[in-house]
């Protein structure tokens, strides 16, 4: 199954909706930089293996390139080039001023020793140094990257940017050296705090999913307390949402990560869970002492009851195969490409609602863009100010997302990139 055609299949249909001019669809359709790389890495035994890697510009008709780099055995160019597009809507979408990137390496994180992870990673931004930037394309993390991964490649794109300097003839203590070096920080976010992070950024992408489903619980009259939860993936995005879907009172009944899930009736503790999974690896390694609580498949957890579904895991996961079976009248993505456009119809068919991913986890780009503004202003907002600004952007974005779908008649997913598609036609036209 290609992402990236799926990709393309969502922005057509809204294309197609919106009655979009050829030449600027033709423009969407195509990223404008694909750059693959193959880099050796000296391992813990003394022998170099060859590792490959990926960075895609998708578009920069609003902004800077922005997304973030994964790490797994599954990536491929067809993915990278499927997210780096998603990344160009979710920032349109929001209305923040950055495009679309993404960059990827194909590796197995947890074969990999903590020395050769660092090597790895440092390697791999030595190579795509040349077409990033703080001004030009912004990396973050994505799956099996963290904030300690973000923070060796800024210290290695800091030493390229020296090494530059030096190559280019420029004083070492005149402003232009001073300027490039301290910007250097601003090439990527989600770094650690008190290293150029930002408060917020680690739940983010969950917080910003939370204040969509807070909104529509307003519209909707919707009481928390008698609303079950099941979140598929317990990464940094799904472990968030569990805490703080949590924490404003709705119950968590079901929870999942690589190695299959949990199902309490009753509920699950999210903090509990939260500290089990650190502790033992997985969510199946809990105690399940609470009530109604089972061992369930990754397959058959997605199929449970339960009143909102939140896809934390990865792409591909409602298909035409299973969409028949899901039983959630509202899914939320915070996950991209969880769903198949395939599986999209069959969804809407049944009446079941969801929140595209470019609208429901644009909260982890947004804060991203506040990362960067803080490095590049040198200036840094406490955690309460960071959220209130997500909230002031997420929400709006939700509202005129659900006016296209009104005016259009359409699903979220189409209206959400119709969205885009209008801020990026208009960016896109003063260009040509
Ligand atoms: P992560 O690596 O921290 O977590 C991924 C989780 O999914 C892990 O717990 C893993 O065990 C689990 N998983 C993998 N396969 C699964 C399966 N078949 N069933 C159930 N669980 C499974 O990654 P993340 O950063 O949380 O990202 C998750 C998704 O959210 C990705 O699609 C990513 O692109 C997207 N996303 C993340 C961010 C962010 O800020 N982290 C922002 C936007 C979108």
């Amino acid at each position: 199954m290609s992402l990236f055609k799926n990709t393309l299949a969502q922005i057509n249909n809204a294309a197609e909706t919106v009655g979009l001019d050829k030449d600027i669809l033709a423009i969407l359709e195509k990223p404008q930089r694909i750059l693959e790389v193959s880099f050796p890495v000296k391992m813990d035994d003394g022998t170099l293996q060859m590792f490959k890697g990926f960075r895609v510009q998708h578009n920069n008709a609003r902004g800077p390139h922005k997304g973030g780099i994964r790490f797994a055995p599954e990536v491929d160019m067809d993915e990278v080039m499927a997210l780096s597009t998603w990344m160009t809507f979710k920032c349109a979408c929001a209305g923040i001023p950055l495009g679309g990137g993404k960059g990827g390496v194909i590796v197995n994180t947890k074969e990999l020793s903590e020395g050769e992870l660092e090597r790895l990673s440092r390697a791999y931004f030595r190579e795509i140094a040349p077409i990033v930037g703080p001004h030009k394309d912004v990396p973050a993390p994505d799956m099996y990257t963290t904030p300690q991964i973000m923070n060796w490649m800024a210290d290695e794109y800091k030493k390229w940017t020296e090494e530059q300097l030096v190559k280019e003839g420029v004083p070492a203590d005149s402003d232009v050296c001073k300027k490039r070096v301290s910007d250097a920080l601003g090439v990527v976010t989600g770094k650690p705090l008190g290293q150029g992070g930002s408060e917020g950024r680690g739940a983010a992408t969950a917080q910003g999913g939370a204040f969509v489903i807070e909104q529509i619980a307003i519209e909707r009259t919707i009481n928390p307390a008698d609303t079950t939860v099941i979140v598929q993936g317990f990464g940094n995005a799904g472990s968030f949402a569990a805490k703080i879907l949590a924490e404003m009172g709705y119950k968590i009944i079901g929870v999942s990560d690589s190695k299959g899930g949990l199902y309490c009736s009753g509920g699950i503790n999210a903090e509990a869970a939260i500290s089990c999974k650190a502790e033992k690896g997985s969510v199946v390694e809990c105690e399940m002492t609470g009530e109604g609580c089972r061992r369930v498949t990754n397959e058959e957890l997605l199929e449970l009851e339960c009143d909102i579904l939140v896809l934390s895991a990865k792409e591909n996961q409602i298909t035409a195969e299973n969409a028949d079976r899901i039983k959630a009248p509202l899914i939320v993505e915070l996950a991209n490409g969880p769903t198949t456009p395939e599986a999209d119809k069959i969804l809407e068919g049944k009446g079941i609602e969801v929140i595209p991913d470019i609208l429901a986890n644009s909260g982890g780009v947004t804060v991203s863009y506040f990362e960067w503004v803080q490095n590049l202003a040198d200036n840094y907002w406490t955690e309460e100010e960071v959220n209130k600004k997500l909230k002031e952007i997420i929400v709006p974005a939700y509202l005129r997302d659900s006016e296209i779908k009104e005016k259009y008649s359409c699903s979220h997913r189409c209206a959400a990139f119709i969205s885009a598609i209008l801020r990026l036609e208009e960016a896109i036209r003063k260009r040509l």
